[in-house]
């Protein structure tokens, strides 16, 4: 069986091939810049023919998609309605299902016999109840504006629990983690006996930990407080809030492995204030789940460093916690639920 997995960003293609019955690496191909000035490709089309990929040879294609909403609980069998639907979503994602129904287009064309399915960001998190994902907004935003949380990194989140259950040798129906996702983006996740029950990202990818660039929580009401004391446009408030905050905006640096090589005191304060918004959350929800089997670290961070692993866990209650370091793969997740579908 032989599986393509495409994820396709606003000027990016990403493809991974599995062959299903072997154990092997999968063949990647990055495509990047598409469309700006003076790159190779000016669309997502002519990137994935200059792949060659012998679209005959395959099985299955599996696409990420972001953003499934209320509807999409599981990978679904694309067709004409599902674009449709995905692109009515693009409300709700205006940053990435554009691109990836691009991307589901172009395989389509290319390969209209090979049964494509589009796995969801959101679809792990479709078990949180009506108390977790609700806001304390009136009720008719939720009913009629669609406005909750959803929560993301949802590939992750479930591929992170199916393998922290097979570490520790137990059913994932009864395998209860908390699952900390912490690359350029970053989440955490409550996962009960397999399933998510609470998640810190929310309407949208900006919320919870402080990441690389994006600030996480922050009082609302400084939003309204920038646009109008400070006079910023909603754009430039949008901009600030998910391109120049959260690490970056402390210390002037996201990657964390250059913080890391910084003495001064703002490089140690972004840390401190990441490390402790972390603690927050695995407090609260540890507080939610009552009996928790592991922790665990992922996502660049979260996989390569032992410094921000050790400073999350320099703490009385959660040095007696069991820990994991897992790799995440969402591309290998994806291609496993093409072949549960
Ligand atoms: P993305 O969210 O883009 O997939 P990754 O999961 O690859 O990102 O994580 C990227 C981040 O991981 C980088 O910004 C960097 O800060 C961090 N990182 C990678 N390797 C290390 C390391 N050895 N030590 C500390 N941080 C690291």
């Amino acid at each position: 069986m032989k599986i393509a997995v495409i994820n396709a960003g606003s000027s990016s293609l990403k493809v991974k091939i599995f062959d299903m019955q072997r154990v092997c690496e999968p063949v990647s191909f990055l495509v990047e810049h598409i469309g700006e000035e003076g790159a190779n490709f000016s669309n997502h089309s002519d990137a994935l023919k200059s792949l060659a990929l012998d679209f005959k040879a395959l099985d299955m294609i599996g696409h990420r998609v972001v953003h499934g909403g209320e509807r999409y609980k599981k990978a679904t069998l694309i067709n004409d309605e599902v674009v449709q639907n995905i692109e009515k979503l693009a409300l709700l994602a205006p940053l990435h299902n554009p691109a990836n129904v691009v991307g589901i287009e172009v395989a389509r064309a290319m390969a209209p016999n090979v049964p494509q399915i589009a796995v969801f960001d959101t679809a792990f998190h479709t078990t949180m109840q009506k108390e977790a994902y609700l806001y304390a907004l009136p009720m008719e935003l939720y009913e009629k504006n669609h406005i909750r949380r959803y929560g993301f990194h949802g590939t992750s989140h479930a591929y992170l629990s199916k393998e922290a259950a097979r570490l520790l040798g137990k059913k994932v129906e009864e395998t209860t983690v908390i699952s900390l996702h912490l690359g350029n983006g970053a989440s955490v996740c409550a996962i009960k006996n397999g399933k998510s029950i609470d998640t810190s990202m929310g309407f949208t990818p900006l919320e919870g930990l402080i990441m690389g660039t994006r600030s996480g929580d922050i009082d609302p009401a400084i939003v309204l407080y920038l646009q109008k004391e400070l006079q910023m446009s909603v754009e430039y408030v949008n901009d600030l809030l998910n391109h120049h905050s959260g690490l970056l905006g402390i210390c002037q640096e996201n990657d964390v492995r250059e913080i890391l090589k910084r003495s001064d005191d703002t490089a140690k304060l972004a840390l401190d204030m990441m490390v402790r918004r972390i603690q927050k959350y695995i407090g609260s929800y540890m507080i939610l789940l009552e009996d928790v089997d592991a922790i665990i670290f992922s996502g660049g961070i979260g996989e390569h460093s032992n410094i921000v692993r050790e400073k999350i866990l320099d703490n009385k209650i959660l040095k007696s916690m069991k820990t994991l370091t897992i790799e995440t793969n969402e591309e290998l997740e994806i291609a496993l639920e093409c072949m549960r579908f």
